[in-house]
């Protein structure tokens, strides 16, 4: 069976090299961090029904719990849009744990070798053609890419495969994470889990959630950059509105990197896919990206069983990827750039005239479209004809998130480079 090689056990990672595995393919994943590092000591949001579609059990019920609901408040405002969750409830799931679980499913089907970075790729008549381990070089009919965000991988693909190599800037979030004790004698009853968007008319959120009695979860998100001083006052501020988080940090902070944009216009090469955060598949709005990670996993390796590892048929992966979640990511995006461009004054008038819903925030915080007719949108701000522009500016990025969604179901059905060179500039002009 041909041989395939893994970069990063990370969850998009896993779940492919999993399926993979099991269909016959020789999987080999290498991962940088040993066993024990791997993965976030922390729990995450994510709607369960993905495990049930892909037939992976949830881990044991004692490793997640029933997702809050979120409160989201505009900049310089006191006001809230509570988000309850729909539907079947969303999970926190322990993030360590879930990566111990994929490990599990994946290790009789795939060889692991943690604690082995991978070094680079081979590239051999421009087609990927293996990487390279500890000074040995290691073939594969296909490599996933599944190092994360800021992937140096895709960064060193030959420029005729059309793979963006780096996100701008402004498409990545730098998050601080921390916990903090929680003060016994302050007791919080409602707005438990608030969300600060535009936190202080920056760009980015903050978080403040208490999943426990004991410790806070704090999260400093900005785009571009995240400068110490930038976290030293946000988190001063966080405290001055919840003062029941206390001083000691229980869990040290850390930085990580999340993509909050549209995915990568072109996720397959010759011998390459990338997946997961390589190839930019959160969800704009809030950076989730477990979920797609996940079907990303199954829809790569399914593409692969059914047609084999050549390019035209890898492309079939991204065309069922768009279908299925990419195209609303795309719209998503729309609205987020919006919201990180707009004056705050703005944000916290068409939040707090209920302009912008606790509806719409739910759906665009799954992935969703945000549906706002103008006329019910005139009706909804009585008050707001004197802000007609805004208004008016609003209706036109709600418009152009439909555009954007129906340009990413436009993405060519098979691989033909023109087209795709064609519909990658069409897409990109959504958000010069
Ligand atoms: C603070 C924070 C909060 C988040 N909250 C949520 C949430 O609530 N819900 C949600 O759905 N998502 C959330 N996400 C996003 C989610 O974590 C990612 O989208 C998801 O983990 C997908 O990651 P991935 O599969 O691309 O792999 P990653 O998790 O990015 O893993 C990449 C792996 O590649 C390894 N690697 C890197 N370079 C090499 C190399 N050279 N050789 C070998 N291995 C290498 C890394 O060590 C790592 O294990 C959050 C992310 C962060 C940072």
């Amino acid at each position: 069976m041909e041989k395939i090689i893994v970069i990063g056990a990370g969850i998009g990672g896993l779940a492919s090299a999993y399926f993979l595995g099991k269909a016959g393919f020789n999987v080999e994943v290498f991962e940088k961090e040993k066993e024990e590092n791997l993965a976030y000591d922390w729990h995450d949001d994510v709607a369960p029904d993905i495990f049930q579609r892909l037939s992976i059990p949830l881990p044991d019920k004692k490793f997640y719990f029933p997702k809050h609901d979120w409160s989201f408040v505009p900049p310089h405002s006191k006001y809230y849009v509570a988000v309850h969750s729909t539907g079947e409830r969303d999970i926190s799931i322990d993030r360590k744990e879930l990566s111990r679980m994929l490990v599990e499913l994946a290790k009789p089907y795939a060889k692991i070798n943690f604690g082995t970075a991978v070094q680079s790729l081979i590239i051999k008549d421009g087609s990927v053609a293996g990487v390279k381990v500890e000074g040995n070089k290691k073939s594969a009919s296909l490599v996933i890419d599944s190092s994360g965000a800021l992937s140096p991988f895709r960064k060193s693909l030959p420029d005729s495969f059309m793979i963006e190599k780096e996100p701008r800037p402004d498409e990545v979030f730098y998050a601080y994470r921390g916990f903090y004790e929680r003060l016994k004698d302050i007791e919080v009853k409602e707005h438990t889990h608030k969300v600060y968007l535009r936190h202080l008319g920056e760009k980015g959120i903050s978080w403040c959630r208490r999943d426990s009695a004991d410790q806070a979860d704090i999260l400093i998100g900005r785009v571009d950059k995240l400068e110490k001083s930038v976290i030293d006052n946000a988190l001063n501020e966080l405290k001055k509105d919840n003062p029941d988080v206390g001083e000691k940090v229980v869990k040290a902070g850390r930085i990580c990197v999340i993509p909050v944009r549209y995915p990568l216009l072109k996720m397959v090469g010759d011998g390459y896919a990338a997946i997961g955060d390589a190839a930019f598949m959160t969800i704009p709005m809030l950076g989730s990206g477990i979920a797609s990670s996940l079907l990303a996993g199954f829809l790569l390796a399914d593409t692969v069983i059914k047609g084999g590892t050549k390019v035209d048929n890898l492309w079939n992966y991204q065309v069922r990827f768009f279908h299925e979640a990419g195209a609303k990511h795309m719209g998503v995006d729309v609205l987020k750039r919006w919201m990180l461009k707009a004056e705050s004054q703005d944000i916290k008038f068409l939040f707090e005239r209920k302009v912008i819903s606790q509806t719409d925030m739910e759906r665009a915080g799954s992935g969703n479209l945000v549906k706002m007719p103008f006329k019910e949108l005139l009706k909804k701000v009585a008050a707001g004809y004197s802000r007609l522009g805004l208004l008016l500016r609003l209706k036109k990025v709600i418009k152009n998130m439909q555009k954007a969604v129906e340009c990413g179901l436009e993405i060519p059905q098979t691989y033909d480079m023109e087209a795709i060179k064609l519909w990658q500039s069409r897409v990109k002009k959504f958000y010069e």
